[in-house]
């Protein structure tokens, strides 16, 4: 099998931080925890559970010890609440995550609505908007009626949507109406550039394979994408998912993986998928 593999894919800056930052932690203290997953990566979980992690769903799973603060951030009142427990709290928030909720603050305090657009589960987004107390999660087109018309908006978008969304969500709430409208670029230029490498590649081969965590919003995004430019395209977490069947009759495949996806998968894919010719 002829396989190629996207110009940019893999771990991104803010995932690279937030693991490394861990492993120091782990290295040098007990008692680690981190609310919710650190990244949206099972294989990555797992690796760092063995070195001593500990993932909890809930803060009063914690009593004693150090937390940290997952790449998708944490809302203030949550981080506050921590710190009350005396617990010691490192924070691994990505900088272009923590620039999103800098920007809904500056915005509040300038009497803006704040109006986010993206997923209202996701811990990104959720941690958003406990920086503000004046908000509106708008996740598509059907959901710009919760919005007021005569309001001064000020709109800002989860960071690992694509342009095409933000543009698209943009013409809908102008549609709508509104008395003033302030929009604040907010993606990550990491996730665009991974979605337009992924766009390239799918172009060019029969099947394409979207490698990386299934609750990972990052990677989701890139699939969905691929999808359209390709449709034999799957979303995997990694080679124990591929099933040959898929292959039937393809020359060529496409490997491409999400911003919390390690190398170690792509790597171990990419070699399985080459040698399958001689299978
Ligand atoms: S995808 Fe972008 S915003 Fe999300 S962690 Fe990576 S660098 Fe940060």
């Amino acid at each position: 099998m002829e396989v190629h593999v996207a110009q940019k894919c893999g771990f991104c800056a803010g995932v690279k931080n937030a693991i490394s930052t861990a492993e120091d932690v782990l290295q040098n203290q007990e008692n680690v925890y981190c609310l919710g997953s650190i990244i949206h990566n099972n294989d990555v979980v797992n690796k760092l559970s063995d070195m001593g992690l500990r993932t909890v769903d809930e803060m009063e799973d914690i009593s004693s010890g150090t937390v940290l603060i997952r790449s998708h951030g944490a809302a203030p009142a949550e981080i506050d609440k921590l710190k009350n427990k005396g617990l010691n709290i490192i924070d691994a928030t990505c900088v272009l995550v923590k620039r999103v909720q800098k920007i809904a603050i500056e915005l509040e305090s300038q009497g803006y609505k704040v109006v986010v657009l993206g997923n209202k589960d996701h811990p990104e987004i959720k941690a958003v908007v406990g920086c503000v107390s004046d908000f509106i999660v708008v996740a598509d087109e059907q959901d710009v009626h919760k919005l007021p018309t005569e309001s001064r908006l000020g709109v800002i978008c989860q960071t690992t949507q694509s342009p095409q969304y933000f543009s698209r969500m943009l013409a809908a709430i102008s549609n709508h109406g509104f008395r003033e409208l302030k929009a604040i670029n907010t993606l990550c230029k990491e996730a665009i550039k991974r979605q337009q490498a992924a766009i390239d590649l799918c172009r060019k081969v029969d099947i394409m394979f979207v490698l990386g965590g299934l609750d990972s919003a990052n990677t989701r995004k890139l699939a969905e994408l691929c999808r359209r430019y390709n449709e034999q395209t799957y979303h995997l977490q990694n080679w124990s998912e591929f099933d040959k069947a898929q292959l039937g009759g393809k020359k060529s495949a496409g490997v491409t993986a999400g911003a919390s996806t390690p190398e170690w998968i792509i790597a171990e894919f990419v070699e399985k998928l080459e040698s399958y010719k001689s299978q």
